[in-house]
């Protein structure tokens, strides 16, 4: 067909089409476009609709669409005449599958929606003049017809009551639904994207064989209809596409409110019309193969009543009216009336107390007890207690009444109308929970998932009025992100674009506002885990005593003084003791140029040691600093930094870095400038953990030592224990360092670094420097130092580091058997690096895919962070008493990203 009606000499390749037949054509020289024979049902009219419809949306500068490069021409198909024509082929692929959309391609599915819209607002053509069976305004019929083939009589009474009550609402707000030309189908599978490194950008359309004119909006219901068959989509998830086509094409209240309810009735269309489909083209896989999609699609479509839906739309999109507020008037006398705060910043879930099942009738029945007749939780409270550990999707938190628990029995009203509002009061053992929602609404559970909160508290009331109580917190995110551009200057970065506010911590667990709790994968500074209790107590009671200089003579900084440097082998034995890593590391370098009298250091390439300003010039890490190369001082020299996976020499010929470093070493001392000190991490972090070559720092350290200079090793990322089999990082190596830097675990938090030396480094610094510390050594600095070490040793961390962190690299290195993009696994114990590449034998790095993966990590409750000058090693470095549970939870995590896409 191709040669004969358009000349062509290709091979042709079926591609799937619901309705037409579609083939890819491949010629000599490439692909040479895509041949389409319409349907013999569409009109000459239509067609030439459809190709002045993709003309007017390829104008648009931000959008691709398959325009007519040949045709159209009439061939035969079975004997009948049909129309053809060769249409240009658009690159990049479609979101056509079952993976995982992104929120940034969720977004972008909805910007090409929005364009789309746009583009054919002014389009008019007497081929739109059709009726559909796509188009949404038919589709209380489509289904009326088609429902008798849906097979499963328990799903086709779901679609027809779905239908029903969708049609009912879409009906009652018709007439404010401004009708124009769309493209009808802007979904996954007619959407292309352009691939930028590594990542799907949505920015053309495929695919008028649905052009109409229809309601403007349902253009959007269309395409996040399609979001929904995608893995680990729900509702929620199509709000960046709702967001972006708003931005663009802004919504009235009215096709907001008909968006939900149009949502369902295009799922409904398109499981009705699969299932007709299938039944008269059974041998049609694209039929037979989208048909178990569209099911899903529908299911989570009508998972969420649409009231909801509607509520939580028309509030993120701005349109959403004031809560409502119920007239002043006690149904209930509960005499004195205790408040009880279940939310992450209440002192009552302090210590892990809301892992404890039951916590709230503990607290309440404890508040009774002292003479309480009532206690009262909040309306709208996201309360920490009803949260999860370990869990994928959020837990149901936020609570849409109020509890109370009483200490008399107290007549209650069966159901008391409040103008417009139903007062529902349900018992159960303990409490008796106090609701309040819109007549006419959906009954309302008493807790529900925070991403849907919004749209529950629309239909629903505060009955704290009613009760004589103060209202519940207020709702709507606080910009606290606005404050912190406006107040923090911007240098100081935050994890991740939409953070959550996380405002407590437990063990190897973070709390966020909203009360879900996440994983923490990459806090190396809370090494015993997050508000570990005995810190606390010893904080607290040296704060209460007291907290001075270490020019005053109290006990604790020499006990710990002592402690450190009975925790390093000889000559290891005087302390210094700073608030910081970066001071370490400045005062360790400080100590190298005093004591030697040289001028000059020596640096490992990719490396971190501070901010001040000697530990700044020898960080030469350019994903902290990108100007890190170019900015050294003259002072500083950097050697490669020793990287047997990817650096100048891999694997067995990783030996041959010490032996430049030595070259340069030499080099220097030959030109009169020997090194005062070579610095480097004793295990390379920055990497991801990985160890040096085997006797790297035993030679360099043996020839910056014969030029008179000192070997300084920074602890204060890997040292402490994380690394399970060594305490120290230079153990690995075999070594002995002149000075050590140790900061981060040493304090759990809690500014706390010290610097580690010989007496006779210390003297000779002593007698040619100076150094004070106003809260370095500290009481209360040197109490938690020794607790912190108490809680190691007592808790077994760093054994657990080594038992759990085996555990979790052999997972990590199955996964790496199964996934391509998984490079390496490095590291030893709870100090772990996966590195992400796009290509093994490149060694590419997946810088965006990396971050992609960490978002995705965040949505599944794990937080986890890039590493590397090229950020595409997922840093492992949590808290060391994360359990097997925690790490399996991770591992799987982890799997479920790379299977499903990111
Ligand atoms: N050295 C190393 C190896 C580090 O990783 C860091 C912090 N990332 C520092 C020094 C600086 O420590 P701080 O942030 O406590 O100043």
């Amino acid at each position: 067909m191709a040669k004969s009606s358009f000349g062509l000499t290709v091979r042709a390749q079926m591609l799937g089409s619901q309705q037409d037949s579609n083939f890819l054509l491949v010629a000599a020289g490439g692909v040479a476009g895509v041949l389409k024979v319409a349907n013999p049902a569409f009109s000459a009219a239509e067609i030439e609709a459809q190709d002045a419809a993709a003309g007017v949306i390829a104008a648009d500068a931000e959008l691709r669409a398959a325009t007519v490069r040949h045709g159209p021409a009439t061939v035969a198909v079975d004997g009948e005449p049909a129309l053809a024509r060769v249409l240009t082929y658009l690159p990049g692929g479609t979101l056509t599958g079952p993976g995982y959309l992104s929120p940034h391609v969720v977004e972008g599915l909805g910007t090409v929606a929005g364009r789309v819209s746009l583009a054919l607002r002014p389009f008019t053509h007497p081929g739109l003049d059709r009726v559909l069976q796509w188009d949404l305004r038919h589709a209380d019929r489509v289904v009326g017809v088609l429902a008798g083939h849906v097979r499963d009589a328990g799903l086709r009474a779901r679609v027809t009551d779905a239908v029903a009550a969708a049609w009912g609402r879409v009906q009652a707000l018709a007439a404010g639904l401004p009708v124009q030309a769309v493209h009808g189908d802007v979904t996954d599978d007619n959407v292309v994207c352009t691939i930028r490194r590594g990542l799907r950008i949505p920015d053309g359309v495929i695919d008028f064989g649905d052009l109409t004119s229809s309601w403007a909006v349902g253009e959007l219901a269309v395409a996040i209809t399609s979001v929904l068959r995608h893995a680990g989509a729900e509702p929620c998830s199509v709000r960046p596409a709702m967001r972006a086509f708003h931005r663009l094409r802004p919504l009235s209240a009215a096709e907001a409110a008909a968006l939900w309810p149009l949502v369902v009735l295009r799922a409904a269309v398109l499981v009705v019309s699969g299932e007709q489909q299938a039944a008269i083209d059974d041998g049609n896989d694209y039929v037979t193969g989208a048909l178990e999609h569209e099911r899903r699609c529908f299911e989570r479509a009508v998972s969420v009543p649409a009231e909801v839906m509607t509520g939580l739309i028309l509030a993120e999109l701005g349109l959403g009216g004031e809560p409502r507020r119920v007239p002043p008037g006690r149904v209930l006398n509960l005499g004195r009336c205790a408040v009880l705060d279940m939310s992450v910043q209440s002192d009552a879930v302090d210590q892990g107390a809301w892992l404890e099942p039951q916590l709230g009738d503990r607290l309440a029945e404890a508040m009774l007890a002292d003479g309480y007749d009532a206690v009262a939780t909040r309306f709208g409270e996201a309360r920490l207690t009803e949260s999860r550990t370990l869990a994928e999707v959020s837990p149901a938190t936020v609570a849409t009444g109020i509890d109370l628990w009483l200490a008399a029995p107290v007549e209650l009203p069966a159901e008391a109308g409040v103008e417009g509002l139903v007062l529902t009061l349900s018992r159960d053992r303990t409490r008796v929970h106090v609701g309040l929602r819109a007549a006419g609404a959906p009954e309302i559970p008493p807790l529900v998932r925070p991403e849907y909160a919004a749209g529950w508290l629309a239909l629903a009331a505060d009955p704290a009025p009613l009760l004589g109580l103060a209202p519940g917190p207020a709702q709507g995110a606080a910009d606290l992100l606005g404050r912190r551009a406006a107040s923090f200057a911007a240098v100081q970065e935050h994890y991740y674009a939409d953070p959550p506010r996380i405002e407590r911590g437990w063990r190897q667990h973070l709390a966020a506002t909203d009360g879900r709790v996440y994983l923490d994968m990459v806090n190396n500074v809370a090494v015993l885990g997050h508000s570990h209790p005995r810190v606390e107590a010893a904080a607290a009671r040296q704060l209460r005593r007291l907290n001075t200089n270490s020019r005053f003579n109290y006990a604790a900084v020499v006990d710990f003084s002592e402690r450190l440097a009975g925790l390093l082998p000889a000559p290891l034995d005087t302390v210094f003791l700073v608030n910081s890593g970066s001071e370490a590391v400045d005062l360790a370098l400080r100590l190298a140029l005093v004591s030697t009298g040289h001028q000059d250091v020596v640096a490992v390439r990719e490396a971190y040691h501070g901010w001040t300003y000697a530990s700044d010039a020898v960080s030469t890490s350019t994903a902290d600093n990108p100007g890190a190369l170019t900015t050294r001082p003259a002072w500083v020299h950097a050697v490669d930094p020793p990287n047997a996976y990817r650096g100048r020499y891999r694997g067995a010929q990783a030996g041959r870095y010490a032996a430049d470093a030595v070259r340069a070493i030499a080099g220097l001392a030959a030109a009169g400038r020997p090194p005062a000190a070579f610095l480097a991490e004793p295990f390379y972090g920055n990497a991801g953990g990985m160890p040096l070559p085997d006797g790297y720092l035993a030679a360099v350290y043996a020839e910056v030592r014969r030029h008179g200079g000192l070997a300084i090793a920074d602890e204060v990322q890997v040292g402490y224990g994380r690394l399970g089999h060594w305490f120290w990082g230079f153990e690995q190596q075999g070594v002995v360092p002149d000075v050590v830097t140790v900061a981060k675990a040493m304090g759990n938090g809690y500014p706390l670094g010290a610097v580690v030396t010989s007496r006779q480094i210390a003297a000779r610094y002593r007698d040619a420097g100076y150094f004070f510390s106003s809260t370095g050594g500290s009481p209360v600095s040197s109490v938690i130092g020794l607790t912190v070490l108490d809680v190691i040793a007592d808790e077994g961390l760093q054994a657990n580091a080594a038992r759990v962190g085996g555990h979790l690299k052999a997972r990590l290195e199955e996964l790496a058997g199964r996934h391509e993009l998984i490079g390496a696994v490095h590291g030893s114990g709870l100090y772990l690096g996966v590195e992400l590449v796009r290509d093994r034998g490149t060694l590419e790095p997946a810088t965006e895919e990396t971050m992609a993966i960490c978002d995705r990590m965040l949505e599944l409750g794990v937080i986890i962070q890039p590493t590397s000058d090229r950020m595409c090693v997922l840093k492992i470095k949590p808290p060391l008493c994360l359990d097997i549970a925690g790490a399996d939870y991770f591992a799987d995590a982890l799997d479920r990203v790379l299977t499903e896409g990111w």
